[in-house]
């Protein structure tokens, strides 16, 4: 019982014991870490004529090979050039939307961290965090709460492949940072403005080993995915192929013999006529799954998602409206829906797997309710009452951001499981408090 309200305290008095809004109003604090997506907004013939060279050299190409050129080439690649993100970009996300996000994600690490023990080591792994808004806020609630982080190694440890957007996080996060080589796998390192280590890296295969706190916020929708349609004569893969009347556009086509990847990475019991896979994420979750089993940490993933329902998600946004996703490569996000069955599969038997739940359910139980109480009593100012009520508001309603969002984790087994005390069969008996509940997939109760 004790242990139990030791978490609520965590999360409930926690969430409204933090300090308003200490580095100015969330607003004014984006702007000031934004830079214009000048380049979004004009078409980029760099990657079409390079997809048409490449197609018309070696035939029609993967969903995924299309997906990865047109995201993360390294020349010309939209994630490589842009600033995408915010009310001037092509699309918003969570963070960017509320502070009050980040510090709910801040306090989920915290209490898992608490939950598995305080180990000395703590690495907070983030891939793909974009402005580093939501890295920015978490940092904010770690120095707010050093008294129960005391004695904690903590370190950060940011995956991005876009040399812009790294950029824009360095500004953002690090008083101080000094830039490696091409080829290093550590390509940045430097201090953040609250005194920890941070450091950049292309790949999460290249963070070290060690207890990790992994977040991946609208990440996985932007990996590659391979795209399927059930035929008479079985799965086939849709590929992307240049328009026979219409040389400078491109057309899907479906071809006409199974592929590999067709026949290595369909489900045997898959029911559904058509899939999105992504074999990028799968390993991806993979790596999280084999170092937190071996090293203990958490991982939280927050996307677009579904339960292994959906079929055809593959879209595009550009300016915050739909996009064809074939028109003028280059110049808009492509995304697809995260299929947490896949990832759950992918996970294996070695960790447990908390989700998907929708972000409603897990910023509700994390206490949103309250933390958004104690913001509004200590500001007075009629617009940004409104901006906080508003913002949300998007996150959790279930119209807006709160149902199509869902929250997935994956936990070292030792995290849910009493320890049991030496001796053999019915001797034996359970040693130790009985595990804390995982913060936000329960409802903690006030
Ligand atoms: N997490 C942020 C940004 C989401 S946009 C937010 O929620 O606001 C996707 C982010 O993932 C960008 O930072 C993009 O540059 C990065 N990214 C996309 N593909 C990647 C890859 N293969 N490896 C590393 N980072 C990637």
């Amino acid at each position: 019982m004790w242990t139990f309200l030791k978490i609520i305290r965590l999360n409930r008095a926690t969430v409204r014991s933090l300090n308003p809004l200490p580095r100015g109003w969330t607003v004014v604090l984006r702007r000031s870490c934004s830079s214009a997506s000048s380049e979004s907004r004009f078409p980029n013939p760099s990657i079409l004529r390079h997809l048409t060279s490449k197609i018309t050299a070696t035939g029609a190409i993967t969903v995924a090979e299309y997906m990865r050129e047109v995201l993360t080439n390294p020349v010309s690649g939209y994630y490589v050039k842009n600033d995408m993100l915010g009310a001037d970009g092509d699309f918003i996300t969570s963070p960017e939307i509320s502070q009050i996000f980040g510090e709910l994600v801040g306090i989920w690490c915290v209490s898992e961290w608490v939950a598995s023990g305080k180990p000395k080591v703590l690495q907070l792994v983030e891939l793909g965090p974009g402005r580093g808004s939501l890295i920015g806020d978490i940092l904010r609630v770690f120095h707010q709460l050093q008294s129960v982080l005391h004695g904690a190694e903590v370190s950060v440890h940011l995956v991005e492949v876009s040399p812009k957007l790294s950029q824009l996080q360095a500004q953002c996060l690090a008083g101080e940072y000094t830039c490696g080589g091409e080829d290093e796998l550590v390509y940045r390192t430097g201090t953040t403005h609250t005194g920890l280590p941070i450091y950049w890296y292309r790949s999460v295969k290249d963070v070290p080993r060690g207890f990790s706190i992994f977040l991946a916020h609208e990440f996985f929708d932007a990996l590659p995915i391979h795209k399927f349609q059930r035929t008479e004569k079985g799965w086939r893969e849709v590929m992307v192929d240049i328009h026979p009347e219409e040389p400078d556009k491109l057309r899907f086509v479906l071809f006409p013999t199974p592929t590999l990847a067709s026949t290595t990475l369909i489900h045997e019991d898959e029911k559904r006529q058509h899939l999105e896979i992504s074999p990028e994420g799968g390993v991806i979750v993979q790596k999280l799954a084999s170092q937190i089993a071996e090293d203990g940490g958490a991982a939280l993933i927050a996307d677009y998602g579904h339960d292994g329902t959906k079929m055809d998600t593959f879209r595009g946004f550009r300016g915050h409206k739909l996009h064809d996703v074939l028109e003028a490569p280059g110049t808009a996000d492509l995304t697809a829906d995260v299929d947490f069955s896949y990832l759950r599969r992918m996970a294996g038997d070695a960790v447990v797997c908390m989700g998907p739940i929708t972000q409603r359910a897990f910023l509700k139980n994390m206490g949103i309710d309250a933390r958004l109480q104690v913001l509004l009593r200590s500001c007075h100012d009629a617009t940004t009452r409104a901006q906080l009520i508003h913002g949300c508001d998007m996150l959790t309603s279930p119209e807006k951001m709160g149902s199509r969002f869902q929250f997935f984790s994956l936990l070292a087994p030792s995290r849910l499981t009493q320890p049991w005390e030496e001796g053999e069969g019915l001797g034996r008996r359970r040693r130790g408090p009985a595990p804390l509940p995982v913060a936000g997939f329960s409802e903690l109760g006030l």
